[in-house]
């Protein structure tokens, strides 16, 4: 195996440094050209890279890129990366980040960015709720992936998280509901093994440069993330929704606790099932329902103690039949 790993601190700051000294090299003595070319070290947010950007113009590729709370590494030219973000509040924390073959940086944004969760008995039933929507991706072929060989908090062994996670995969792989759908859906996916590889995300809730192995594993993430998906992806040769390259899924054990039995004495754990259904979602193409979708899995807030999630409602059934 390459034995790629992402930079540690120290890495991080060479790689500024040099990025900054390149950008100098590049950018000083010409004539002004793009607002990326005047760019401070360190973080940049959207705003510092605004869509239009090239990436031909100043060498961005691999700097992180903020905004609301996530973040993500310019993608290689041909390249699309999102990161979502599943919180304990109902705020919406994701963003998409394209790369055209000819370098032109281009975003997309969720429409709900504030804690918008409202309440699940005002919302419609999950049988009763057609709404979806979709991240303009899938998983053309099967989707393989591996587990970390971490260390899983709250008496959930690895062969347990193994167990939870293929049941949540096989959820949307099968569209399995309780309204009574039959299974459309021609989504494939297969475990392969444990590996010592990590998703590709950080502590900071950011999606960092993809090792090409899609990892579930768990870890610290930023502020209220509970889970986060990263995930890349490039034109479809015949069109249509881009082709997934790599998902990663991280569960935030160090800032929230997880049950894969959440009866009985639960009081602020979160389902892993349920929380892992929504994360398989978003690894086959799903985005969030938005608003006023609480009962959906797609929704973009989790419920402790709820198991609700384990299984789809109509929107993110119909959501998976348009992809697939
Ligand atoms: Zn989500």
């Amino acid at each position: 195996m390459a034995g790629r790993r992402g930079p540690d601190h120290s890495g991080r700051a060479i790689t500024a440094f040099l990025l900054a000294a390149t950008l100098a090299a590049v950018c000083v003595g010409q004539a002004p050209r793009t607002p990326a070319c005047s760019l401070a070290r360190g973080e940049l947010t959207v705003e510092d890279l605004p869509a239009g950007s090239s990436v031909r113009d100043c060498p961005v590729v691999g700097r992180v890129v903020t905004h609301d709370g996530a973040g993500l590494a310019v993608p290689e030219p041909g390249t699309t990366v999102s990161v979502d973000s599943l919180t304990a509040d109902g705020s919406a924390h994701g963003f998409t980040l394209t790369v055209a073959a000819d370098g032109t940086v281009s975003y997309a944004y969720e429409a709900h960015t504030e804690a918008v969760r409202g309440s699940r008995a005002d919302a419609p039933a999950p049988c009763a709720d057609s709404a979806y929507a979709t991240a303009g991706r899938k998983a053309y072929g099967t989707y393989e992936w591996f587990l970390g060989d971490g260390h899983w908090p709250g008496g959930i062994s690895r062969a347990g998280a193994r167990r939870a996670f293929e049941e949540a995969v096989a959820t949307i792989t099968a569209s399995r509901n309780d309204c009574g759908l039959d299974d459309r859906v021609a989504a494939k996916a297969r475990y392969l093994s444990t590996t010592s590889s990590k998703a590709d995300i950080d502590r900071e809730t950011r999606c960092m440069r993809p090792d090409g192995l899609s990892v579930w594993d768990a870890g610290d993430l930023g502020g209220d993330a509970v889970a986060t998906t990263c995930s890349w992806s490039r034109p479809a040769p015949g069109g249509g929704p881009e082709e997934l390259l790599e998902a990663d899924v991280r569960f935030n054990t160090h800032d929230h606790a997880f049950t894969d039995d959440p009866s009985g004495a639960c009081t602020a754990a979160y389902d892993l099932r349920s929380v892992a259904t929504h994360e398989a979602g978003h690894v086959f193409g799903l985005a969030h329902s938005g608003a006023g979708h609480e009962n959906l899995t797609m929704f973009a807030s989790s419920f402790a103690c709820s198991t609700s999630a384990r299984t789809l409602g109509k929107g993110d059934v119909l959501g998976l039949r348009t992809l697939y």
